[in-house]
């Protein structure tokens, strides 16, 4: 073959880098581009740091996707076992957190050293500060033809014509690894998208995943101010419920609840939080009316509840927002029906929250490359021969807890080796 390589692969993420360590296996004659100027920066600043590589517990329904079954077939080849092994292999000190998390007992930077020591061994190019003018078929489907620019490295004194040089690279594959729009300041483009929509695909509309509300007015202003509280909830909408802790911020609700709600919220929406998980909150107010007639509601929340699972603080910002009226009110003097509301709004608290933090702050993005018209055995595209889109820039999401990046292995692994 005339074609300088078997395959190209934009994105030194952490798909692409999966995808290349895998080609090269095989033999293939690999070139990794990125226009970053390191490999793997979402990798090192994952899990704060210690980088959640996978869980044990991988199913499809912890997938969102316009089609959730699109992810089953590489999720089946590919098992969060393969990429334990791997770990264990290069013996990476490793932990499971709650709900099956694996996360480095060190450093995020053991996996990401991993899968850079294993493209080294199979051969695999990585090439940085790379950005791709143009992407062309060869004809009859033979390869493309990528035309991009190296940034020279920074030297003073340097003419400007000498910063970048132009390079014409031809590939037999082509894979898109350019991952999802979340965090621009770590390299995120729309790029692979764009490259998508110029083979003919569609994009399912993004929007920002695994990120915290945002809310205005009075409820913001009370948001505001337990910020840095924490405790476990049930957060729910119509789609789904997730019980773990809330986490009060200056800009909102966060925590691992609040991350997994947004993944199944759009703008607009209320989301629900019940505060009592365990209790029955209007039968809990209906009983305490029958055997304390005299107590007023402000104590029987405050000292009975208050005491044993939210922090105070949280029980006089609710009160303020949800009973003020009825605070000084003996349970006897409040109709039955008032009170089983009370209950029902604190098992079942709504809030709308006025957006999201965006793409700023979220871990990954919703929607992508429409997986109508990839294969979901190979990721390749069914519009044009021998080009791939792999990880977070396809339309399959996953939840918190390491799913992101066992999908990013798992659908590198299956188009790295059929490149
Ligand atoms: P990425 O890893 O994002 O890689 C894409 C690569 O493409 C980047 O190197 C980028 O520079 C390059 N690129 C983009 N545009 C261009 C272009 N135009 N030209 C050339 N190169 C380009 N998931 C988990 O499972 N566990 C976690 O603990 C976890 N923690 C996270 C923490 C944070 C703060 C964030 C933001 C995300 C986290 N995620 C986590 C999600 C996970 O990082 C991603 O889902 C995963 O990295 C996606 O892999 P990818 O290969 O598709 O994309």
């Amino acid at each position: 073959s005339t074609l300088a390589y078997d395959v190209i692969i934009i994105g030194a993420g952490a798909s692409g880098l999966f995808c290349a360590l895998t080609a090269g296996k095989r033999g293939r004659r690999v070139l990794v581009i990125d226009h970053a100027n390191k490999a793997g920066k979402k990798i090192l600043m994952s899990g704060g740091g210690r980088c959640n590589f996978t869980n044990y517990d991988i199913e499809p329904k912890h997938y969102l996707s316009s089609n959730p079954h699109f992810c089953k077939s590489a999720l089946s080849r590919y098992l969060n076992w393969d990429f334990i092994g791997m770990v264990s292999q290069y013996q990476i000190p490793y932990h499971e957190r709650e709900h099956g998390q694996l996360f480095c007992d060190t450093s995020a930077n053991d996996i990401l050293q991993m899968l850079l020591t294993e493209c080294r061994a199979n051969q695999v190019t990585i090439q940085l500060k790379t950005t791709i003018q143009q992407i062309q078929a060869l004809p009859d489907n033979t390869g493309f033809v990528l035309t991009v620019n190296q940034q020279a490295n920074q030297q003073a004194n340097q003419p400007a014509n000498q910063k970048s040089s132009e390079q014409t690279l031809t590939c037999h594959s082509l894979v898109v690894a350019t991952g999802g729009l979340s965090i621009p300041t770590m390299g995120a483009t729309g790029f692979g998208y764009q490259v998508a929509q110029q083979f003919g695909h569609t994009i399912v509309p993004t929007s920002a995943g695994l990120v915290p509300f945002t809310f205005t007015d009075k409820i913001g202003d009370a948001i505001k101010s337990l910020s840095g509280v924490s405790f476990e909830v049930i957060a729910f909408n119509e789609r789904i419920s997730f019980r773990l802790p809330v986490l009060f911020t200056h800009r909102g609700l966060s925590g691992p609840a609040m991350l997994q709600l947004s993944n199944y919220w759009q703008v607009g929406e209320p989301i629900f939080i019940n505060l009592f998980p365990s209790l029955d909150m209007a039968a809990f107010l209906a009983e305490q009316k029958k055997q304390h007639p005299k107590q007023l509601i402000r104590t029987v929340l405050n000292d009975h509840i208050g005491a044993a699972t939210l922090p105070k603080k949280v029980m006089s910002t609710l009160q303020n927002l949800l009973w003020q009226d009825m605070a000084e009110t003996e349970l006897a003097n409040i109709k039955d029906e008032k009170l089983a509301q009370l209950g029902e709004q604190l098992n079942a608290w709504r809030l709308t929250p006025s957006g999201t933090e965006g793409y700023r702050t979220a871990e990954v993005t919703r929607g992508g490359v429409a997986t109508d018209k990839v294969s979901s055995k190979t990721m390749q595209s069914q519009l044009q021969p021998n080009l791939y889109f792999i990880g977070e820039v396809l339309d399959v999401t996953g939840w918190l807890g390491g799913y992101n990046f066992q999908w990013a292995w798992a659908s590198g692994f299956v188009a790295g080796e059929v490149v």
